[in-house]
């Protein structure tokens, strides 16, 4: 039993003790015992009234003077109060540092509330959007105008962050990177990506510019290729010569024919066009090409592929027209090219609540699943060799990624080494036309 409470116990005995000792002197006992009941709770009363009265201006006054288990009590109090004032002022100081830190940061930081009003930023964010300091309470969305953040903002899908132009100039060129936490407060990151973007603007612009000089020069060089090789008074070893130049000068080609394509898609801004397509004609036609390059290769007509095409009609999507058909030309022909001759390679187009789906199957070779998660990084091949007969560049899955994303559409890869590969278009509801 602790001490306070020890004394208050032999205070109470005591005290019972006078009065039986008061009521048995003046025989009227238990008008004594209730009268000083009254008495010692009239006091109780009081301590908690000091109590209170304490408690609501502890700041400033003292805590009362007791004995016994008040005395306790407010010895107990003060210490908890005195242990709470040392924490509130740590915290304050961990609070003032992680803030001055956040101000030192060369990046923006804004909180956001739950209504997605302004609730805190830090002096980069006041230099990259502008802020002042009376914006605070006020929605963000009125700084930060452009219709991507809105949908950005709305989707609630942060992995990612989103690039656009600073709102106060064209020049400048922003990173916003959204963070969910707590009940619904947001945390965003503005960072100055304009130096970054300006040189990934010079390799697209470089690229572009020297796969357009060379396709000139290059369609000079095959054209002559191409009479040289048919003149009649050529030898046998210049004949096969002139046939390895072509054949090399097809590839290079082609490669500059993928630069181009891939560089129009990743320097046009727009999203696709907004056309509806029906997908049986088109896929048809994919399936005409592919039988062509098929029969026409090295195999003769008879032992090309065998297509499955399973389409529903009437089928539509929301896009452009030329991409879409480029984006499955080159699945179907990579099918073509990567599988044996003879087996079968089935295009099969379903649709739920979800989305639509164009899956390309074969029976090739299938893909090691190391290699799954890189094929779609330009130049990239599993089979190195690029003089193989089958030499493509490494940039057609490339083209069908960007082709996907400009579509908000995915690839999904799978393959079984030995049984085969499928790859998969995933559209989501809002591209399907119902
Ligand atoms: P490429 O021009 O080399 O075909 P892609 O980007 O289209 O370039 O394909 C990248 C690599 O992915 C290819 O080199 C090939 O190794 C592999 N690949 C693509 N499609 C298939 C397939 N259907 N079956 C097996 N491997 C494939």
């Amino acid at each position: 039993m602790n001490r306070g409470f020890q004394a208050e116990l032999e205070r109470v005995l005591l005290y019972t003790a006078f009065c039986v000792l008061v009521g048995w002197l003046n025989g009227y006992l238990t008008w004594t015992l209730v009268i000083g009941g009254a008495g010692y709770m009239a006091w109780t009363l009081r301590q908690i009234y000091r109590l209170d009265i304490w408690l609501r201006d502890s700041d400033t006054l003292d805590p009362p003077d007791a004995n016994g288990i008040w005395g306790d009590i407010f010895d107990s109090m003060l210490r908890l109060q005195n242990r709470q004032k040392r924490e509130k002022s740590q915290l304050q100081a961990v609070l003032n540092r992680s803030q001055e830190t956040t101000k030192a940061l060369p990046d923006g930081v804004i909180l956001l509330d739950k209504k997605g009003n302004i609730a805190w930023f830090n002096i980069a964010a006041r230099r990259l959007l502008g802020l002042h300091e009376d914006d605070q309470d006020h929605p963000l969305q009125n700084y930060i105008r452009h219709p991507s953040f809105g949908r950005y903002y709305d989707s609630g899908e942060y992995q990612e962050s989103i690039d656009l132009p600073s709102p106060h100039s064209q020049d400048i060129r922003l990173q916003y990177q959204l963070t969910a936490f707590g009940r619904g407060e947001k945390l965003l990151v503005v960072r100055d990506i304009t130096r970054i973007y300006k040189l990934e603007q010079m390799r697209k612009d470089f690229v572009a510019n020297v796969s357009h000089e060379l396709r000139t020069p290059l369609t000079v060089i095959r054209g002559y290729l191409e009479t040289l090789a048919m003149s009649p008074d050529l030898p046998d070893t210049m004949q096969r010569a002139f046939e390895q130049m072509d054949h090399q000068g097809k590839r290079m080609t082609s490669l500059i024919n993928d630069l181009i394509v891939l560089s129009k898609l990743e320097t046009d801004d727009d999203v696709s066009a907004d056309q509806k397509i029906e997908l049986l004609p088109l896929l048809n036609s994919v399936v005409a090409d592919a039988t062509a390059l098929s029969g026409n290769g090295t195999l003769s007509d008879d032992k090309a592929h065998v297509f499955e095409l399973i389409c529903d009609e009437g089928l539509k999507l929301r896009g452009s027209q030329k991409e879409l058909q480029s984006a499955f030309s080159n699945l179907v022909f990579n099918a073509v090219k990567y599988s044996p001759v003879g087996s079968a390679i089935q295009i099969k187009v379903s649709s739920n609540e979800n989305g639509l789906n164009v899956a390309v199957n074969d029976e090739g070779p299938g893909i090691d699943p190391i290699h799954i998660p890189r094929l779609t990084e330009r130049f990239y091949r599993v089979d190195d060799s690029r003089t193989s007969s089958t030499g493509g560049a490494g940039l057609g899955l490339s083209i069908v990624k960007h082709i996907l994303l400009r579509h908000d559409a995915r690839l999904g890869i799978s393959s079984t080494l030995g049984r085969g590969s499928c790859f998969n278009c995933h559209f989501p509801s809002e591209r399907v036309v119902r």
